[in-house]
């Protein structure tokens, strides 16, 4: 027979703000009650209430806790369910203890029921009891509480765990072992391409709003498509913030060391009193684990980045202008495979600028990059063209003028022609027919002489002396640039 305990916690926090939350002790019961009636093993259980009010989970010594642990320990209880796991202890690397060690030695099976966690459904929980486990528990039972941390923290390190609630975006909880991190492959793209834009020169704003435009998934989002619902929707501090990309996200994810593939914890801790204020240590006392999980960015780019954004820190005007001041063509260069707009890379030595290397970054997402040509050598075909196809000196220019000045003069005389028929035919001096016959061929004339006129207007619009490329320059004669691998696909002009 099944002897279950029901554990139930709210903190001090959430007892003062109960308007703002919905985890009240009763809704807590009566999820984890409706878990129960739903199974048909648990639902002919003994159940035992175990309750903690105005408790923080970081707190490790709570009455309705130390209750439950000593029926444990006394063999009375042999399985644990509570609404999520932060209920049951915030300090995931106990919890991590508990749910590793601890319980599957005493042989209690622990449900988390909104994390989807069931330990009996789990594989490799522990059923191989070794020495290290054994004196773990002797640690658990006959130290005190900072010598137990310190052993927990010894055991984490060394298996490590990834054992805290949701994994930072482009990771998932690999399915196989719940407290490793795997790379989430949908999204592990964004963050690299989020470091590859700071990289590049662009502000968190800026990259912000590349990611907002290039329609990139949110954290918030993934994590709703993962779960199948929108656990923000109805936290009274979800902002809109989280559903488009702001500086402050993108921040985040760039001052993410877990994308190093090192895992950080005792980065901050609930104060006991306070009401379970959040106290933020410093970074001396973190702890890391090197190599935990698979790295989505090098430590030399990470690293990189943390440089950038530090410099920019320091002075924070004229980054932008830097950027493009020596490549006219910058904004206006396109894949003609996929029409995205093609980046920059520009490479230095350390000191100077080396060269610009060009990449499409959608056609690179999509494993279909091809080798682009050199910028430089755009710059050079696209002045060529230009000079080609509007440069006009000052001769040519009065040429023109000249010619325009004679077409109108011609009219001017055609017209004088047609007044004259007009008056022969009135006279008598020419039939009907013949002056109509005259006054067409005039009239076909004078339309040929205005399309010429209108023409040379035109041409003399576009007329520019054009003996560099600017940016100017550049944006007067021309939209977009299409290229691929070939060089210059085609120039769509203003
Ligand atoms: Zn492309």
């Amino acid at each position: 027979m099944n002897n279950i305990a029901i554990y139930l916690r709210i903190s001090v926090l959430e007892k003062g703000n109960l308007g703002h939350t919905e985890d009240t002790i009763n809704s807590q019961r009566n999820i984890i009650k409706n878990f129960i009636f739903n199974d048909q093993e648990l639902k002919k259980a003994n159940i035992e209430e175990f309750i903690d009010e105005g408790y923080s989970g970081s707190t490790t010594s709570r009455p309705g806790l130390d209750k439950l642990l000593l029926k444990v320990k006394q063999g009375k209880i042999n399985c644990i369910i509570v609404k999520d796991m932060s209920r049951f202890m915030r300090n995931y690397i106990e919890m991590g203890d508990y749910l590793e060690n601890i319980f599957p030695f005493m042989g209690v099976r622990f449900i988390a029921v909104n994390d989807d966690y069931d330990s009996s459904k789990e594989v490799q929980n522990g059923t191989e009891l070794d020495i290290q486990f054994k004196n773990l528990l002797n640690d658990y039972y006959s130290r005190d509480v900072s010598e137990k941390m310190t052993t927990a923290l010894l055991t984490a390190k060394k298996q490590g765990k990834y054992t805290s609630g949701t994994p930072p975006y482009g990771y998932l909880k690999d399915p196989e072992d719940n407290y490793k991190l795997i790379v989430d492959e949908k999204v592990a793209g964004n963050i690299r391409y989020i470091f590859q834009l700071i990289l590049e020169g662009y502000s968190l704003n800026e990259t912000a709003k590349i990611l907002n435009s290039e329609g990139v998934m949110t954290a918030r989002a993934r994590r709703q498509e993962i779960k199948g619902y929108d656990a923000y929707a109805n936290r009274w501090e979800s902002t809109v913030e989280d559903t488009i990309w702001s500086h402050s996200m993108v921040r985040r994810i760039l001052n993410n060391e877990a994308y190093t593939g090192t895992f950080v914890f005792n980065k901050s801790t609930k104060s006991k009193l306070d009401g379970g204020k959040v106290i933020y240590h410093p970074k001396e006392e973190w702890v890391r684990i090197y190599d935990n999980h698979e790295a989505l960015i090098s430590k030399e780019t990470f690293d990189e980045v943390e440089e950038i954004l530090k410099s920019r820190h320091r002075k924070s005007f004229g980054v932008k202008k830097k950027k493009y001041k020596n490549s006219p063509l910058a904004t206006f260069i396109r894949c003609s495979k996929c029409g995205y707009k093609i980046r920059f890379n520009k490479s230095s030595n350390g000191k100077e600028l080396v060269g610009i290397n060009l990449y499409c970054y959608h056609c690179r997402m999509l494993e279909q990059e091809e080798k682009l040509p050199h910028y430089k050598e755009l710059e050079k075909d696209v002045f060529e063209i230009l000079k080609d196809k509007f440069h006009t000196d000052k001769t040519e220019k009065k040429k023109l003028l000249d010619e325009q000045k004679e077409l109108y003069d011609k009219n001017h005389q055609l017209l004088k022609k047609k007044r004259i028929e007009f008056e022969n035919y009135k006279f008598g001096k020419i039939s009907r027919e013949d002056f109509l016959e005259i006054k067409n061929q005039i009239q076909e004339s004078e339309e040929e002489n205005k399309e010429r006129i209108q023409a040379i207007d035109e041409e003399l619009k576009q007329a520019g002396c054009i003996d560099n490329l600017t940016e100017d320059i550049v944006r007067k004669y021309i939209k977009t640039i299409y290229i691929s691998g070939k060089g210059i696909e085609r120039i769509e002009y203003q």
